[in-house]
């Protein structure tokens, strides 16, 4: 019977999941399928494809159903012994936004380890304490199972101290206000497949665009700059988050506006953005498509500062060989990596517009400087491989 990793990804509604296989002696797992349970505390909702992308099985909770998350991956579990008798999941690998300055890789789920990450939670409150519950509520569904937590920072704990400091007082940075960056089981999955694509390329930028946007710098495989700092809100306006933002607009909101707290998250989390800024969606495809002059503006703030960023991340690799576009944006927004590439034509980079149309993976022209390259991203697969690899040691 082979074995299966179950890879879990715990948001504070919703629980998305994904099963591999291991095929012996090669590490490149086979995806069983994919699925989520969404809607936790509302109206839950439980869907899982195959590999092709057909369901697999669904089910659906009255309305009000106090589902939480414990009663979730119980029901994920018994589902997958009922319908994927062929398979027995022998490990599970968790996607954790934050590991801190102590995890610099993968890490083995134990008491110690849970009770490190619990003291993180004020650097990502948002996040956190559901990667962690979803651990824990495994742990009670079953205890036997071997965790591991694979971090969003991790990947970048490369880089140099220059790039992760603010120039606040030194107590602090003591304290671990200091720049840490995420979306890192994406940049390290495409750090890990370009050299199928570019293996003569050093010194590449990867833009992360979806609905959290942020760019990295990675130099021979390894992070040397990211856009993201202390908290997902820095770097590329998103979906519906400011990005880069001059701290004393936030004087002015809580001296002269009299915001407070509460009010502050949630403008900078949930109402800026792509969202604040058109005033329609948060949404990339509905605001290429409307004629709306606000959408319009909306897209060429984005478009704008990832042209900038990706000039800022070259200046951090001291040139570029190659640039990647990646995630739900970067992978399928046509419009979006012409106006970005037009854009970074003085760096180096020619675009190939039937190349662009047809999504790559080679979107630069042959004699183009800088190589432009889309290629999908894929989270889930790189904590399966974390998983087994960490397991395996
Ligand atoms: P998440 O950050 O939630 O994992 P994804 O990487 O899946 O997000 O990206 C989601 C975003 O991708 C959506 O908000 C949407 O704006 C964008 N997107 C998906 N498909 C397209 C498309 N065909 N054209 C433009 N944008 C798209």
């Amino acid at each position: 019977m082979p074995n299966a990793t179950l890879v879990i990804n715990a948001g504070s509604s919703s629980i998305k999941f994904a099963g591999y296989v291991h095929n012996g002696s090669t590490d490149e797992p086979s995806l069983l399928g994919k699925g989520q349970i969404e809607g936790i505390g509302t109206h839950p909702h439980f869907i899982v494809k195959d590999n092709d992308g057909n369901v697999a099985g669904e089910h659906h909770w009255p309305e009000g159903d106090q589902l939480n998350h414990t009663g979730g991956l119980r029901f994920l579990i018994d589902w997958i012994q009922q319908n994927a008798e062929d398979v027995k999941v022998t490990a599970a690998g968790h996607r954790v936004v934050h590991g801190g300055l102590t995890y610099s890789g993968p890490t083995r789920i134990n008491a110690e380890v849970m009770a490190n990450l619990e003291k993180l939670v004020p650097l990502a409150p948002l996040h956190q304490p559901h990667n962690l519950a979803a651990i824990r509520a495994l742990q009670e569904v079953d205890p036997h199972l071997p965790q591991v937590a694979c971090f969003d920072t991790a990947f970048h704990r490369t880089q140099p101290a220059v790039a992760s400091m603010f120039a606040l007082p030194r107590s602090f940075t003591e304290r671990g206000v200091r720049r840490y960056g995420f979306h890192g089981l994406s940049y390290e999955y495409i750090a890990r497949r370009l050299p199928d694509f570019a293996p003569e390329a050093s010194r590449v930028v990867v833009a992360h665009l979806g609905s959290g946007a942020s760019m990295c710098a990675i130099k021979d495989g390894r992070s040397v700059e990211t856009t993201m700092g202390f908290t997902a809100l820095d770097g590329l306006p998103m979906g519906t988050r400011t990005g880069v933002l001059d701290p004393g607009v936030l004087l002015y909101c809580i001296q002269t506006l009299g915001m407070d707290a509460t009010a502050l998250e949630k403008m900078l989390y949930h109402d800026s953005g792509l969202l604040g800024v058109s005033g329609i969606s948060n949404d990339m495809r509905d605001l290429i498509t409307s004629d709306d002059p606000r959408a319009a503006e909306a897209v060429d703030l984005f478009v704008y500062h990832i042209a900038k960023q990706t000039a800022a991340l070259s200046a951090a690799l001291q040139g570029i060989d190659a640039l990647v576009f990646t995630a739900g944006i970067g992978e399928n927004s046509v419009p979006v990596r012409e106006r970005v590439c037009n854009h970074l034509e003085w760096l180096g980079i020619r675009l190939d517009a039937q190349a662009n149309a047809a999504r790559g993976p080679r979107i630069s022209t042959p004699d183009s400087p800088v190589s432009t390259w889309v290629i999908p991203t894929d989270e889930e697969r790189m904590i399966a491989i974390h998983t087994a690899q960490t397991l395996d040691q």
